[in-house]
């Protein structure tokens, strides 16, 4: 069965107004509604057919395209908007001007000229920079409005003016195929609406130029790598009027030779010589910032596994740089490479000494993981 025009379902014409359109529709639906007339399916599907009716009439984007292209229009449009239950053509514009137009068909005008973008970026920092704070200056690029023109893109004096092509609307409308046509945005004025006879020299009519500005940053202490550090009002410009964007910057904290950063801690590996290990007693270290500390070797110190901790200094809090982390110190034992003729005597003797009490086999880590292979493991468990 044919649709109906719409118009004839709810007894209106086509210069009836949205009040008389309603009111018609209330009459016919309150008339043919299913809970006055139960189990009569003719009279439901009437009901159906004057709400249908109503939904489009009363929504202005549909009721243009069906008064355009009729039913076949709004079932092309329908859909073309992915199928989500009937197309907005406001929607659609905003989609397409989105780009074009800065943000959005419809609600432009009510939230004001639109806001710079932010600029992104990253900056390196030592670690020491990084566990003191530190001052630095950036030099930053970013999109002003130009000021010959004021942004407008146009020569001093002069204006833009309407564009021919699309009457200042922005928009063109191209043929999707069938009866249904898309809004795109202008050729002639690449969605603006406006055109520039006379474009400004120094933008070349484009209203933006590149400008340049030199900032002092104070860096804080407890930065690491990935930290973002927001700049307000030093990213783009946005349209004339508007507030600048942020400068975000991305912290990247560069290696250090000696010290690896653990979170809020910091480790280094300190050589102690085999005497010192063996022994034990205080050695005197360097921190980060160049702190002298003194720490205690224990006696019978191993190397790599021996490890010390000197409290508070590590790297401090982002949030609160009066708290730290600690230093853990790794010690390695060195094995003396050149001797002086008095130490080569005393080792002599040492090694004399261990050869009359040699030394008990032990397991090393391999040793005992070849145990677990081979099964060579006390039974746990077992019920015999
Ligand atoms: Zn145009
Ligand atoms: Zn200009």
């Amino acid at each position: 069965m044919a649709k109906r025009d719409y118009y004839e379902v709810l007894g209106v014409t086509r210069t009836s107004t949205e009040i008389e359109i309603t009111k018609a529709y209330r009459g016919l639906a309150k008339k043919y509604h299913p809970d006055q007339n139960p189990g009569d399916d003719e009279v439901v599907a009437k009901y159906h057919e004057v709400t249908e009716a109503y939904e489009v009439l009363k929504d202005g984007n549909r009721k243009q395209i069906y008064d355009r292209y009729g039913h076949e229009g709004l079932a092309q449009a329908a859909a073309g908007g992915g199928g989500g239950g009937g197309v907005d053509l406001g929607d659609l514009l905003g989609q397409v001007f989105g780009d074009f137009l800065g943000g959005g068909g419809r609600g432009r005008k009510a939230r004001g000229p639109r806001r710079g973008e932010d600029i992104e970026d990253v900056i390196d920092v030592d670690l020491l920079e990084a566990a003191t704070g530190v001052k630095k200056t950036v030099s930053i690029r970013y999109e002003a409005n130009c000021k010959e023109c004021g942004g407008s893109g146009a020569k001093a004096g002069t204006q833009p003016v309407q564009c021919k092509r699309c009457k200042g609307s922005g928009a063109e409308y191209v043929s999707a195929g069938g009866l249904f046509s898309f809004p795109q945005a202008c050729r002639g004025c690449s969605g603006r609406g406006t055109v520039i006879p006379d474009p400004c020299k120094a933008c070349r009519g484009v209203g933006r130029v590149e400008s340049r500005e030199s900032l002092d940053l104070n860096i804080p202490p407890g930065v690491d790598t990935r930290i973002r550090l927001s700049v307000p009002g030093h990213g783009h410009e946005g349209a004339p009027g508007a507030t600048r964007g942020n400068l975000e910057l991305i912290i990247r904290v560069r290696e250090h030779k000696i010290f690896e950063r653990d979170g809020h801690n910091l480790i280094c590996q300190f050589p102690v010589s085999f005497a010192r290990a063996a022994l034990g007693g205080p050695v005197e270290l360097t921190t980060l910032t160049n702190q002298k500390v003194t720490i205690e070797v224990p006696r019978g110190a191993q190397t790599h596994t021996t490890v010390l901790r000197a409290v508070g200094h590590g790297m401090p809090d982002l949030d609160d740089p009066r708290r730290k982390g600690d230093l853990l110190v790794i010690l390695v034992v060195e094995t003396p490479t050149s001797l002086s003729p008095e130490q080569e005597q005393l080792l002599r003797k040492l090694a004399e000494l261990e050869g009359t009490t040699p030394p008990m086999p032990r397991k090393g880590f391999f040793g005992k993981l070849k145990d677990l292979i081979n099964g060579d493991v006390p039974p746990t468990g077992q019920k015999n």
